[in-house]
């Protein structure tokens, strides 16, 4: 087997003891005689997964009985327009913290629903950093603050909550949930598409307050698209074999140590590797000091031909796979979800040190 440092951004790279966990179960669950892809989603094979995920969620993120979980599909693009759907109308307004592509995107479904209105965006400076807490700039009156906790593009992550002053926070945590601990009493929605920290690309997990939900609209939005519909029972067929991936690395999450032992492990190994971005002049942060995550680092390099070569160099010396930035900024973009291990970031580091002794 020859399993190469992967960099990419999503779907990431995923822990190899999970996958071996789950090529060890593909053609037989458990003395069932068929895989769990084979089975019904009503059986007490699945109900029992569906059931064990979200109790480790619970037990991850302290979520109490306050939660409602739910595995959908659609990805987070879909989240993008449901919130909205179930939560704003026509005469209300919503407050979107705009850092970046996801954030636009969020921001161009939202407006089809009801009003928006951006507390603070950082679009003029090319998305270079996430605001402060006196930077934002609400309405009077917003039903929800939306902000995208990572934003995978750019590179840039909040380090704590934005503070909103009561008013429920719904969040795209597609790059960075479960990656460190949060404070799970400020949101309203928690949404995250499956593929960088949690398992593979199908499904997306969706996190609500039950208060939250309560207010949500059960009149006018489709049956599929209303939340209420995903929380008593399972609706209709779910992506099984993705759910039963995640509840794997749940499972791994929750042998490692949980959320305060990833968080130790993301921000160490983004350390290491902005301390060598920093060293000098050759490497440069892409976006501010302050801003920077511990999930994506973007940086750059004195010219784009030297970009090109240690990309090349990268993957076909070093096994250094997908640190090509994000094709709307360019550059050098090494996502470093809990997954990848210490040891590719050293070894990229490594490789980093080298290529300027020799270009630089
Ligand atoms: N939000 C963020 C922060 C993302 O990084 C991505 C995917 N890269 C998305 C949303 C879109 O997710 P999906 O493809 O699951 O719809």
């Amino acid at each position: 087997m020859n399993r190469v440092h992967n960099f990419s951004a999503g779907p990431a790279t995923l822990p190899l003891e999970v996958l071996e966990k789950a090529q060890d179960e593909l053609t037989e669950y458990k003395d069932k005689g068929r895989s769990i892809m084979e089975m019904s989603h009503r059986s007490a094979e699945y109900e029992a997964i569906d059931q064990q995920a979200k109790e480790r969620l619970t037990e991850l993120l302290g979520l109490g009985n306050d939660f409602e979980i739910m595995f959908l599909q659609g990805g987070a693009s879909s989240q993008f327009m449901m919130a909205p759907f179930n939560f704003l109308s026509e005469d209300e307004t919503a407050d979107y913290i705009d850092t970046g592509r996801w954030s636009n995107k969020a921001i161009k479904e939202a407006k089809l629903f009801g009003n928006v209105h951006r507390p603070f965006s950082s679009s003029e400076s090319g998305y270079d950093r996430v605001p402060t807490n006196d930077e934002l700039d609400f309405s009077d009156n917003p039903k929800y603050v939306h902000f995208t906790s990572n934003n995978t593009v750019a590179g840039t992550q909040f380090s704590t909550e934005p503070e909103t002053n009561g008013v429920p926070l719904v969040c795209d945590a597609s790059s960075d949930f479960l990656s460190k601990p949060i404070d799970v009493s400020k949101y309203g929605i928690i949404y995250a598409g499956a593929q960088k920290n949690v398992g593979p690309a199908g499904v997306t997990i969706v996190i609500i307050r039950k208060d939250f939900l309560a207010q949500a609209d059960t009149d006018n939005v489709p049956t599929i698209l209303q939340y209420q519909t995903h929380t008593e029972k399972i609706f209709n067929t779910p992506p099984v074999f993705n759910v039963y991936m995640v509840n794997l690395v749940l499972e791994w999450i929750q042998q490692k140590g949980g959320l305060s032992y990833f968080k130790k492990f993301n921000e160490e190994k983004a350390a290491l590797l902005y301390d060598e971005v920093d060293k000098d002049d050759f490497y440069r942060g892409a976006v501010e000091k302050d801003s920077r995550s511990i999930m994506n680092a973007t940086f750059r390099l004195p010219t784009e031909d030297l970009e090109q070569k240690f990309l090349k160099e990268a993957q076909e010396e070093h096994d250094l796979y997908t640190l090509k930035g994000h094709r709307s900024v360019g550059g050098v973009r090494a996502s470093m979800y809990n997954a990848c291990p210490r040891e590719s970031v050293e070894t990229l580091v490594n490789f980093m040190a080298d290529f300027r002794s020799k270009n630089g």
